[in-house]
């Protein structure tokens, strides 16, 4: 057991105070695991561009002070009460959205979305006491959905954590804590590309180039690119994106552009932007009679989805995923794996390294669209 494992550990977090302000790192108390919790020492953390979503909290609620962070890799410190199937020292990946084992949709082959630990971004709390384990001079810290990974020392519950590989380097499947797999999967496991067919990628961060990467290891022929900043196109050859469109520079919608570019429309598309408009175009360019669309962009919370009642009718499919239908502790050690025999490449999405202090640079590339991700070392 290690020697601070049922005590108070005292550590560095980056704390947003406000929204829309530069973290600050602080010294905060970490509470020890309760019932059914672990505390994990966090070693590396990327930013996702949800957590930029709730740090603006321009289309989301605010609530901070809070801790943010996601995608992440780290070692369990201790274990709470009842916790059985993780020990110290195991190697994890901590998750967005968990996985109880014991619900519906945890028995159903077709849904992640458990019952008990699906992705809450308005809690602060942990469920067990709805109380926060992070303090600083007695006043609470709030919690990021479960994980809050932008602190040396964090607490999650036993359900959103993936026990994984302890050979795998950490400072690189950390990406497949959140942004990695939400994007492969949902091209492999939502959308389906059958071999030889087109795919429309909306959105070349992150997400939507492992998306790509997803159509490219289905055998999709053609991998369309759909972004408003031309930058991205360069380095977005490297997943096996094949052409590209700006829908900035296209003199009608851009759904029309890809229909005229495809016959009709592509067989499949994901879109990984956020941004509404691009959720509908993402839809209404797919073909009639067998075309399918997902989701994933994080919406503004006061987004609606409009379209013609039609385009379904035409036998269109509309679908949506979180973490591309992956079932953390089930799924992603196998994902892990992906990269440990080489058939999956995570080298090419790691585009910056900072150490924690300057966290905030992490949040300046994202902001201003340059990169993929920025792995922030906790050490
Ligand atoms: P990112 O900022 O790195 O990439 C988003 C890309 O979308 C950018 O290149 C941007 O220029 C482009 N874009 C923005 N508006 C557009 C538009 N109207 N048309 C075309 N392109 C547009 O972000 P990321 O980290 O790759 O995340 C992508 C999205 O996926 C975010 O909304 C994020 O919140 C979401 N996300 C969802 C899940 C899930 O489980 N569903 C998990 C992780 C991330
Ligand atoms: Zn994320």
């Amino acid at each position: 057991m290690s020697s601070t494992a049922g005590q108070v550990i005292r550590c560095k977090a980056a704390v947003a105070w406000e929204a829309g302000k530069p973290l600050v790192i602080e010294e905060v108390e970490v509470a020890p695991p309760q019932k059914m919790e672990v505390r994990l020492k966090i070693l590396f953390t990327s930013l996702c561009h949800t957590d930029v979503y709730f740090w603006e909290a321009k289309g989301q609620n605010p609530v901070f002070p809070r801790i943010l962070g996601h995608e992440a890799g780290g070692i369990v410190e201790s274990i709470g009460e009842g916790v059985t199937d993780l020990q110290p020292g195991d190697h994890v990946l901590p998750v967005f959205t968990g996985e109880c084992k014991e619900c519906a949709h945890c028995k159903s082959e077709e849904s992640n979305m458990c019952d008990l630990l699906r992705i809450n971004t308005d809690r602060g709390v942990m469920i067990h006491d709805e109380k926060s384990r992070f303090s600083i001079n007695g006043k609470p810290i709030y919690h990021f959905v479960g994980t809050s990974t932008f602190s040396e020392y964090t607490v999650t519950h036993v359900g959103c954590v993936a026990k994984i590989n302890p050979l795998a380097p950490l400072d690189k499947v950390c990406i497949l804590s959140c942004g990695i797999s939400t994007g492969l999967g949902a091209t492999l496991n939502v959308a389906k590309p059958k071999k030889g067919s087109s795919v429309a990628v909306f959105g070349l961060g992150a997400v939507g180039l492992a998306a790509a990467e997803g159509a490219r290891i289905a055998g999709a022929s053609r991998i369309i690119g759909v972004d408003v900043n031309s930058s991205r196109f360069e380095h977005a050859k490297k997943f096996g994106v094949t052409e590209f469109v700006n829908p900035k520079e296209c003199k009608k919608p851009v759904q029309e552009v890809i229909a005229e570019m495809t016959d009709g429309g592509v067989d499949r598309s994901v879109e990984c932007t956020g941004n509404i408009d691009a959720m509908i175009s993402a839809f209404e360019c797919v073909h009639d009679g067998w075309g399918v669309a997902v989701l994933v962009g994080v919406p503004h919370k006061d987004a609606v989805f409009k379209t013609h009642p039609v385009n379904l009718l035409n036998e269109r499919t509309l679908k949506g995923t979180f973490f591309g239908n992956y079932k953390p502790r089930s799924d992603l050690p196998s994902v892990v794996e992906k990269y440990m025999n080489k058939e999956l490449e995570l080298e090419k999405f790691i585009t910056h390294e900072v150490p924690f202090a300057e966290i905030n640079k992490a949040f300046d590339y994202m902001l201003k669209g340059e990169g993929l991700r920025c792995i922030i070392r906790m050490d």
